[in-house]
């Protein structure tokens, strides 16, 4: 695989489609159950093979239980003047996800008991669930709360609570081995577009560019409820973890904050190494934290009975934006570029996860003659649109590739060494492969 020349061609229409699906996925109310979550894996398939699987309600995962399914059709209140104040159909926020039914005239001290609302930003619709504790409620703005007049109300939520599944959706592309990469992203919230439709676009346009490459991993793909679809998942695929040799969880990567990188709960593995070499050379500010056991679905990937090399990069951290599960995390709260950003970030660590490898030095005693086979004060011809320092750069890489291809060094091992960014070295390698300077290592 050698693109990396192409990326920055294509990041520029990638962002665009990944924002104009993001649009279409905004107005749908997902939960973690419910048809909701099945039209938008639907629509994600229009994209991408996706697989969609149905995990029947009672499934016992672990220490947990497949939820009922939830579905809503309407939901609103009525004032004593007969206005209708609260439309389910204009923001699925209005209610609290997984609500049991309920239609009856309620006075309005009994109702406040039931409306969510955050009194530190009076404009602004909250996000609230009750997933395992059968309730209901509507979320309004606090100025609309404070204009509510005494009397009697008149609500409906007409949604239902039974026996259905659990859905998610699985794309595996497969590679030259079994090994394989998790990309994991949840698609349990209604209309919120950073945390978490943003991770939601970014894997499904990864996945469609993946799978035009030849890669050597295997790259699955899971977008699931965030939390029982993880556990779900982990219960019924305890055989295949093996195979993970790392991971990333896509969630808030669309907002204009800077890059941040929450390390996988081992703290030194490959995918850390990885992600903070891309981050090194990205030109753009980031942050590097090490791992903490709440936030998203790393929290089970990382669980100790697993202890996947699973980490999540995001942008601002979920809970540390204003818009964090309210209604200002809207389309309006995404940059394309930041989308874009996200994006090149993901496929550069992965594309360099695929590429490291060992080489050996075919010619160990002493250096080879590269002027004979015009590798040195020559590399220009390497790319022709290299300026002088890259000539310069490329040269200096052939003496570190070459002197510590003793098979002990990968060659991101041999970029961090000789604080290279890694695509010179890799494409340096090549070269040299070319040239049969270096051989591959026996193991691989
Ligand atoms: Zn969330």
């Amino acid at each position: 695989m050698e693109n990396y020349s192409k990326i920055n061609q294509d990041i520029k229409t990638i962002q665009n489609e990944m924002f104009d699906l993001m649009s279409e996925l905004y107005p749908i109310c997902r939960s973690i159950t419910g048809e909701g979550v099945r039209k938008s894996l639907n629509i994600i398939k229009n994209h991408i093979n996706l697989t969609i699987n149905e995990v029947p309600s009672g499934t016992k995962v672990f220490d947990w239980e497949v939820p009922k399914e939830w579905n809503i059709t309407d939901a609103y209140i009525i004032a004593p003047n007969g206005g209708k104040i609260i439309d389910f159909k204009k923001s699925n926020l209005h209610v609290v996800g997984y609500s049991i039914p309920i239609k009856k005239k309620i006075q309005l001290e009994e109702l406040k008991k039931h409306i969510h609302t955050i009194p530190s930003q009076p404009d602004i619709i909250p996000y609230i669930t009750s997933y395992y504790n059968e309730d209901w409620g509507f979320c309004m703005s606090h100025n609309q709360l404070n204009e509510l007049s005494t009397g009697e109300y008149e609500i409906c939520i007409d949604s239902s609570l039974k026996n259905g599944s659990l859905s998610f959706g699985e794309y595996l592309i497969k590679g030259e081995i079994e090994e394989e990469f998790l990309l994991t992203c949840y698609i349990c919230h209604p209309s919120l577009c950073n945390d978490n439709l943003s991770g939601v676009v970014l894997l499904t346009f990864l996945a469609k560019y993946l799978e035009n490459l030849n890669t050597k991993y295997s790259y699955r793909f899971l977008f699931i409820p965030e939390t029982i679809g993880a556990i779900t998942w982990l219960n019924l695929n305890e055989n295949k973890v093996k195979k993970i040799k790392g991971g990333l969880v896509a969630t808030c990567v669309g907002d204009s904050g800077e890059s941040t990188y929450k390390k996988t709960r081992r703290g030194n593995s490959k995918i850390d190494q990885i992600v903070s070499h891309v981050l090194q050379y990205s030109k753009t500010n980031y942050t590097i934290v090490d791992y903490y056991p709440y936030g998203s679905d790393e929290r089970q990937f990382c669980s100790p009975g697993f202890n996947l090399p699973v980490g999540s990069l995001m942008r601002t951290p979920y809970r540390k934006f204003l818009e964090y599960h309210n209604s200002g995390d809207n389309l309006d709260f995404i940059k394309k570029e930041s989308l874009g950003d996200s994006f090149r970030k993901y496929l550069e660590s992965i594309l360099i996860f695929d590429q490291d490898e060992k080489f050996l030095n075919t010619n160990p005693k002493c250096e080879p003659q590269l002027g004979k086979r015009g590798l040195y004060r020559n590399v220009g011809i390497m790319r022709s649109d290299a300026n002088t320092d890259d000539v310069e750069q490329r040269e200096l890489a052939i003496f570190w590739i070459l002197n510590l291809s003793d098979g002990n060094n990968s060659l991101l091992d041999i970029a961090k060494k000789s604080e290279m960014p890694f695509r010179i070295i890799f494409e340096t390698a090549v070269q040299l492969y070319k040239n049969k300077l270096l051989k591959q290592t026996e193991s691989t």
